[in-house]
């Protein structure tokens, strides 16, 4: 099989023609560098992404914290965890890098705030 990616490892952004099979790597071309061959095999047999999405926050000046995951989670939790923040409120003050949740749906990366909100009286969504 035959797959076209953009190697993101650095700003050269080398566009790659891999050719794979049976779990095997057989060829990359375009790749300036031997770090292209490593981003193909990841991104063809263990894609990880980091998560970011929202939370629902209270008491704070705006309803939506943004949050992420503290690391890269398989390509194919992805959708399993924007759908698990879509379901969690939490409480303002909170600090950025503070944990919502520990180990995420088991992935082994915690969902974390990515920016700080101060507590707002009075302010419930
Ligand atoms: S293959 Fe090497 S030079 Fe090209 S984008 Fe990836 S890391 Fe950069």
């Amino acid at each position: 099989m035959k797959k076209e990616l953009t190697c993101i490892n650095c700003p050269n952004g080398c566009s790659l023609e891999v050719e794979y099979a049976g779990g095997k790597i057989i060829s990359v071309k375009g790749a300036e560098c031997k770090k292209g061959k490593e981003y193909a095999e990841n991104e063809i047999f263990h894609p990880v992404r980091i998560v970011t999405t929202t939370v629902r926050i209270n008491c704070a000046a705006i309803p939506l914290l943004p949050v992420r995951t503290s690391d890269p989670v398989p390509k194919k939790l992805y959708q399993a965890i924007v759908r698990e923040a879509a379901g969690i409120k939490v409480e303002a003050p909170v600090k950025c890098g503070d944990v919502i949740v520990k180990d995420i749906l088991g992935s082994g990366a915690d969902l974390i705030a990515s920016r700080s909100l101060e507590r707002c009286e009075g302010k419930t969504f």
